[in-house]
């Protein structure tokens, strides 16, 4: 049997990470599988539907480096992947239905099938009362008439077996009065007409599908395989819900921050699911080639944005200078920084914070930390200063800046070296004290890089400031 999985969005908004997650594990498991990755959009819930919906679902997904075999744009023959052009078929499926008796002409509100249900009345009851038309002309939807006593059982991937009885679920609408189909009907005739083997989504579907499993026994279709995945929660268990302001739940917001989709894919990749090493630093390839769906965490997977960061800050550290300045240039350009530098200075401003940047954009942020902070040495700095050993290497170095035509790392390096033979001082008595002369601090970047990014005249500066506090 062909392996043909499906990502059906439902373009209310942007790409969410739960989205971005079920849309990876599908992939991975149509490309572990040597499958076909279909997405279909889910666009029958009219009110819900956002204008641009699709194209950033589709945009994002392609950022992350998800790509698909059939869709809106590329037809596989299983067409059209938008329900909204799939009206026709629903129309004919139901109508089959309706002469079987499995659907039947509902004129009832919900309210009034409240009332009833509230007065008591029995299952047939409702039924009965629903199917009198108030009016010659009065619209209805189809609703579809659960059959009474009816286990329906199924096998789930990571949930092992679900069962349903038909007595928990009511009557539900199939085709709204809008001759719109709902979610559960559209999504059972589609899955079957463009023969889905593996349904993969979130467990917030598992009560959905008994309604779809009643829809493949009244056509004698075959099920599906079905997994559905546990829910992505906080740090606190709870539900990551779209309106948690705390966490940033969207693709885009990431691909904003400068954030790296490789990066993203990887962490999304961990959401629910282990690979069987240790490693958790995995290209898309090694997912693909890790990938087994019997090992779907079966408890929530955390978000830990933490932990995000930490594996995008270790991808970053892998760019080569090219790479990273694709990232990061954007971000300094929209805040004027390095405009009229040369390229070799914008290098030394990210090769000195390559190591500890943890999305592009932070880049801004160092660079405002690195050159705004007041200059004062203070505290534990200040006394490893009072050392005597000091004054003679600043002084040393200080003459050999000044000297300097070319201020190049490499140029400071030497100079560095070279003033440490003159006053024969190496290692920690040689570095530590010209690192708190130009920067006040005892920790920091690269010496030689972190003076060139400040330029000559700023050490200098600087090394003047501190002899002469030093007397
Ligand atoms: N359109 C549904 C959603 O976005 C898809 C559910 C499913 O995969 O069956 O949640």
């Amino acid at each position: 049997m062909s392996i043909r999985v499906r990502y059906a969005p439902s373009p209310t908004g942007f790409l969410h990470i739960g989205n971005a997650r079920t849309a990876l594990f599908n992939y991975l498991f149509a490309k572990r599988y040597d499958g076909t990755f279909i997405i279909r959009i889910e666009d029958t819930d009219l009110a819900r539907n956002v204008e641009e919906g699709i194209e950033s679902q589709l945009k994002y997904l392609k950022w992350l480096g998800i790509d698909w075999d059939e869709s809106i744009d590329i037809d596989g023959g299983f067409g059209p992947y938008q329900q909204i052009e799939r009206l026709e078929i629903y129309a004919h499926y139901a109508s089959e239905l309706e002469k079987q008796g499995l659907l039947y002409k509902a004129y009832c509100s919900k309210e009034t099938i409240e009332t009833l249900k509230a007065e008591g009345a029995s299952r047939e009851a409702i039924r009965q009362a629903c199917q009198t038309a108030p009016s010659e002309d009065a619209p209805y939807a189809l609703r579809f008439k659960v059959p009474h006593g009816v286990e329906y059982r199924f096998q789930d991937m990571v949930k092992g077996t679900i069962q349903f009885s038909s007595d928990e679920v009511e009557d539900w609408v199939a085709i709204k009065q809008n001759g719109i189909p709902t979610y559960n009907f559209a999504c059972a005739i589609d899955d079957y007409l463009m023969q889905i083997s593996h349904v993969l989504r979130g467990e917030d579907h598992i009560t959905n599908t008994p309604k779809q499993l009643m829809v493949y026994d009244a056509f004698g279709w075959p099920y599906p395989t079905y997994a559905h995945m546990t829910l992505i929660v906080n740090g606190e268990g709870k539900k990551l819900s779209k309106r948690d302001g705390s966490i940033l739940q969207f693709i885009e917001q990431y691909a904003e921050l400068g954030y790296l989709p490789e990066a993203l894919f990887n962490f999304i990749g961990l959401l629910g699911f282990s690979p069987a090493g240790e490693e958790e630093i995995l290209s898309k390839e090694a997912f693909i080639e890790a990938f087994d769906a019997t090992r779907l965490s079966t408890s929530p997977a955390t978000f830990d944005p933490q932990k995000l960061t930490y594996i995008n800050r270790r991808y970053i550290q892998t760019l080569n200078i090219e790479d990273l300045k694709a990232l990061c240039l954007p971000h300094l350009k929209a805040h004027n920084i390095g405009t009229h530098e040369s390229s070799e200075w914008i290098e030394s401003l990210l090769a000195v914070f390559q190591e500890r940047l943890e999305f592009g954009s932070q880049i801004v942020e160092h660079y405002h930390h690195f050159f705004d902070q007041p200059f004062v040495i203070e505290g534990e700095a200040l006394e490893f200063m009072q050392s005597e050993d000091v004054r003679p290497v600043l002084e040393a170095f200080q003459r050999a800046v000044a000297s300097l035509e070319t201020f190049s790392p490499e140029h400071l390096k030497q100079a560095i070296t070279d003033s440490g033979k003159e006053v024969e001082v190496k290692g920690k008595k040689l570095f530590m004290p010209l690192r708190i002369a130009v920067s006040a601090a005892m920790h920091g970047p690269e010496l030689p890089k972190m003076m060139h990014l400040m330029g000559q005249a700023l050490v200098l500066e600087r090394l003047a400031q501190t002899l002469k506090l030093l007397n």
